[in-house]
């Protein structure tokens, strides 16, 4: 079957575009050529950290543009916002630009180590608390964030990844410090990145469509990556050059019936009929 022309491409970063920052072969080639042959490609990630600039300033030291073309989970974080609503932030530099981004305010950051009086003032009427990976979280900040939840504030993490893996070994993630405040605020969180529903109304907006399912999602978890091509109504490519071998990844398409499964991005490309 044709595939459609000028499909959109949504791409994981970490197992699709680089392992630990270091280009996955093929991957920069294989993004230059989707995109002259006309596809737009969007970097989807759950990095909710880092600011978008920083992220895209990662890609283009790597030889691939991505000015505009990076999602975030702060960014699907915030499009849960309206404007003016004011925010305590438990997360990093990532999350305060998104809020800001869609006219919220930040009343405050749980590791501002702001005086008992700044801290009344800042975290009082709070509309919503959103929590993302930083490494400062602490008690002070448990007790902060799960205050304002308990006051009334909507409890939104930015990802549920319990762990993140790094070149010294793996490391908690946002999820677990989501753990932790959503277990002492006796709430269930709401989640934005992948692979729910609000990383998908990002990727709408970025792409001004309703309808995603000319999309292809790329990535190298079916858990984050495939499961959020279902929520969008997008096709899923798995790729098998992250965080499972080409056996494990064959295993996961005959139980999930998702559409395929390449090597790397330069398989993606090969599929749609673009030659590298
Ligand atoms: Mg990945």
């Amino acid at each position: 079957m044709p595939e459609p022309r000028l499909a959109p491409i949504l791409c994981d970063l970490d197992g699709v575009v680089w392992l630990s920052h270091e280009p996955i072969a093929g991957s920069v080639e294989a993004i230059a050529a989707l995109r002259s042959a006309g596809h737009r490609v969007l970097f989807v990630t759950n990095n909710s950290y880092a600011k978008v600039a920083q992220q895209e300033e990662t890609l283009n030291s790597i030889g691939i543009p991505a000015v505009g073309d990076v999602l975030t989970s702060s960014g699907a974080a915030a499009t849960l916002l309206k404007p003016g609503q004011r925010v305590l932030v438990a997360g990093g530099p990532g999350v305060v630009e998104a809020v800001e981004s869609v006219g919220a305010i930040v009343a405050g950051r749980t590791d501002d180590d702001s005086s008992p009086e700044a801290q009344a003032e800042s975290d009082s009427e709070i509309d919503a608390v959103i929590v993302g990976f930083h490494r400062t979280f602490d008690f002070e900040s448990m007790r902060r964030a799960s205050a304002a939840v308990r006051a009334g504030a909507t409890l939104i993490g930015t990802n549920d990844d319990a762990t993140y893996p790094t070149s010294s070994g793996v490391i908690p993630g946002g999820g677990s410090i989501l753990a932790a405040i959503a277990t002492a605020s006796g709430v269930a969180p709401i989640i934005a990145g992948k692979p729910f529903a609000p990383m998908g109304e990002l990727v709408r907006r970025a792409l001004n469509t309703r309808d995603l399912s000319s999309c292809w999602m790329v990535g190298d978890r079916y858990s984050t990556d495939g499961a959020f091509a279902k929520t969008i109504g997008a096709k899923f490519a798995l790729a098998s050059s992250g965080v499972i071998d080409r056996a494990g990844a064959n295993m996961l398409q005959s139980e999930h019936k998702f559409e395929l499964v390449v090597e790397d991005l330069v398989g993606l490309a090969k599929h749609l009929g673009i030659t590298i």
